[in-house]
């Protein structure tokens, strides 16, 4: 049977930042992808946002991955020569309890270790975004924009540099942990023998976390999915920053609300809304929600024109609560939580995970150092 040191299962942008910071740290590091290339999962079906850490509870490990993850993250980009911009956004607030809740989220950042945010009034935001229609609005201008792919490319050259693989159409099916070290079983009947595997399977991360003998059935979350469709702006964008709708403070959002993104070449997109789906794999955008995202997006963009918007792509965030409930945290379970040596979990990775990659693989390190 092969040995291996560590075995990463996953070739998203998590799992890619995971394995390049073992292999820097001196791990001999296999990535296992069941796709044929790196980062075809929902790494590459995102808003390619550096999130500021604004809207996540203090304390959490969102809050914390997603700030220290930022601070890391932009310096990398630099060095590496990675596609990025900080474009800043504004939270808009277009209803009067919306209005009342911007303070809330300038102090919640602050807490977070975000305290840049600036709340600006309905002429400042008008005079910065001129098609923009708000009561007032809070600027964040530590926001971004990046080129995951590019990233992911520059994690796997950093990896590989440092002696690591990735094997791309390698699917697990299953783990077996031993005691000493842990089975890796492949789909196509290979088995590998390894002191360390990390479970950073996105979407799949639950079932594999279930499919893994010898550890707790209770402390594997059920997945859910919520699916986010994006539609595209044809024609050009009328605005140069981020535009996300305030929060609704009353409501437990799955989402961050339908928001005006912008790729790197300047082209305009909304979304990500939220549509639960029974499956992984349901990933066609459904066109018949072109009227809802018209009705949301008038709300801050009055001059919206009839019919531009086009259906684009759309990803599935990798949950672990459903409908009306709060949304869950991070999950990352090492040995301390499961007992099991060598192994790490990665479950509930969805947004801010692409910022908080390069800060979650240091704490998955810590963990199996
Ligand atoms: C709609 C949407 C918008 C988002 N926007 C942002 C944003 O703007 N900013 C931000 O910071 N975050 C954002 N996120 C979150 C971010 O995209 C994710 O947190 C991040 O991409 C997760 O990376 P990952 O490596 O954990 O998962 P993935 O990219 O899903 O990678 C998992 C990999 O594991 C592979 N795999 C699965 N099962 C197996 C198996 N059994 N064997 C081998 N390989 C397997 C898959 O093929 C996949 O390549 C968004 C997410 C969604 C859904």
């Amino acid at each position: 049977m092969e040995q291996v040191d560590v075995v990463v299962v996953g070739a998203g942008v998590v799992g890619l930042a995971v394995a390049r910071s073992l292999a820097l740290a001196g791990r001999e590091v296999l990535v296992l992808e069941r796709e044929a290339q790196i980062g075809s999962g929902t790494s590459s079906r995102n808003s390619e946002v550096i999130h500021a850490g604004i809207y996540y509870p203090p304390g959490s490990l969102k809050a914390k991955h997603c700030v220290r993850g930022r601070q890391w993250l932009y310096p990398y980009l630099s060095d590496r020569g990675v596609a990025h911009r900080q474009t800043g956004k504004l939270i808009v607030a277009t209803t009067p309890q919306q209005m009342a809740g911007l303070p809330d989220i300038v102090r919640r950042a602050a807490i977070n270790g975000v305290p840049d945010l600036r709340l600006i009034d309905r002429a400042e935001a008008q005079e910065l975004e001129p098609a923009l229609e708000c009561l007032g609005a809070v600027l964040s201008p530590s926001t971004g924009i990046l080129d995951s792919h590019g990233l992911m490319l520059a994690l796997q050259g950093d990896l590989e540099h440092a002696g690591g693989t990735v094997a791309c159409r390698s699917e697990v099916g299953r783990l077996r942990a031993l005691g000493d070290a842990i089975e890796v079983h492949m789909l196509d009947g290979m088995v590998l023998r390894a002191r360390g595997v990390v479970n950073s399977a996105g979407l799949h991360a639950c079932a594999l976390g279930a499919a893994t003998e010898g550890l707790a059935r209770q402390l594997v979350p059920g997945a859910r999915y919520a699916k986010g469709n994006y539609f595209t702006l044809s024609g050009r964008s009328p605005f140069t920053r981020l535009i996300y709708p305030a929060p609704d403070p009353q409501t437990h959002l799955a989402g961050l609300g339908v928001h005006l993104t912008l790729d790197l070449g300047g082209q305009a997109r909304f979304g990500p809304d939220v549509q639960w789906v029974d499956s992984a794999d349901d990933l066609a955008v459904d066109a018949s929600r072109a009227p809802l995202f018209e009705q949301e997006v008038r709300r801050y963009w009055p001059g919206l024109p009839p019919g531009v918007l086009l259906p684009d792509y759309a990803g599935i965030r990798p949950k672990v609560s459903g409908p009306g409930e709060p949304a869950a945290d991070f999950c990352l379970q090492g040995p301390k939580d499961h007992g099991v040596p060598g192994l790490v979990n990665l479950f509930a990775i969805e947004s801010p995970g692409l910022t908080s990659c390069l800060s979650i693989a240091e704490d998955v390190r810590q963990m199996l150092a």
